[in-house]
């Protein structure tokens, strides 16, 4: 049924050759408004504006749409984030609890924020036209179906928005998220290393971080190459930036001491 109407509203916002911002913009509202229903999102006032007050800080600068972000923290131990289309973006308290430092967190809000900005998720509709038959392929490639703890709510966020991006989009975000935090005055290298975690718990813990590979195929190459543009600028910049700060390891332990879903 959900997919019934998911495909309507997708007929409707993708069957013309552009997506406007204005349609993309209803699109992630009625994607975040789904998800709302469906997965649990963290509501507490003090998580919310730090992530918020961070992902802003990364994303102002650089979107030239002049969207409204919004970021949620979900109340899942994966390891995972994911971006809707619109500026609706979505971070697992499995891999906030998982960061060390606040440019970690930073770097992953920037591979967001990139996929956001250059409409990866919108192309991929796009290119499908009847988006929910690529979709649906998505949640069963990414296993979120199968999930029994979220059950429905995986299933649901799955179908509608696990996409699985190319390796030319996972290459732009990356690119772009060094730029972004960059420019917020946040270390890159916090991009690199978060990865490098991944990977190492892919080996042994593959579970918790199954869907992000999923959906951001990637593999050690894309660690050095995010490293080989960050050895590109000037070191006496890279000097300057910040890669912790209290406040994130207060909303991390904030977070930390939230009931479990
Ligand atoms: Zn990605």
């Amino acid at each position: 049924m959900r997919r019934l109407v998911r495909g309507g509203l997708c007929l409707l916002l993708c069957g013309c050759a552009t997506m406007s911002t204005q349609q993309e913009v209803q699109l992630g509202q009625q994607e975040s408004a789904d998800i709302a229903k469906q997965l649990p999102i963290i509501q507490d006032a003090d998580v919310n504006r730090y992530v918020n007050t961070l992902g802003d800080s990364i994303a102002k600068l650089s979107d030239n749409r002049n969207l409204e972000w919004h970021f949620f923290v979900v109340n899942s131990k994966e390891v995972n984030a994911f971006a809707v289309p619109g500026g609706y973006i979505y971070v697992n308290r499995g891999l906030i609890e998982d960061a060390d430092k606040m440019d970690e967190l930073a770097g992953v809000l920037g591979h967001e924020i990139g996929h956001v900005i250059h409409r990866h998720t919108v192309k991929l509709m796009q290119k499908e036209q009847g988006a929910n038959v690529g979709l649906a392929v998505g949640c069963i490639l990414t296993n979120v179906c199968k999930d029994p703890a979220t059950g429905a709510a995986i299933n649901v966020a799955g179908s509608a928005i696990f996409a699985k991006f190319s390796r030319e989009d996972e290459q732009q975000a990356d690119e772009s998220a060094v730029t972004y935090v960059t420019r917020a005055g946040i270390d890159p290298h916090g991009l690199p290393e978060m990865f490098q975690k991944m990977m190492s718990q892919q080996q042994s813990n593959p579970s918790a971080v199954e869907n992000w590979f999923a959906d951001h195929p990637s593999d050690q190459s894309r660690i050095q190459d995010t490293q080989r543009l960050i050895d590109k600028i000037d070191p006496t910049v890279l000097k300057g930036l910040t890669q912790d700060s209290q406040a994130f390891h207060d909303f991390q332990n904030r977070l930390k001491g939230l009931p479990r879903s």
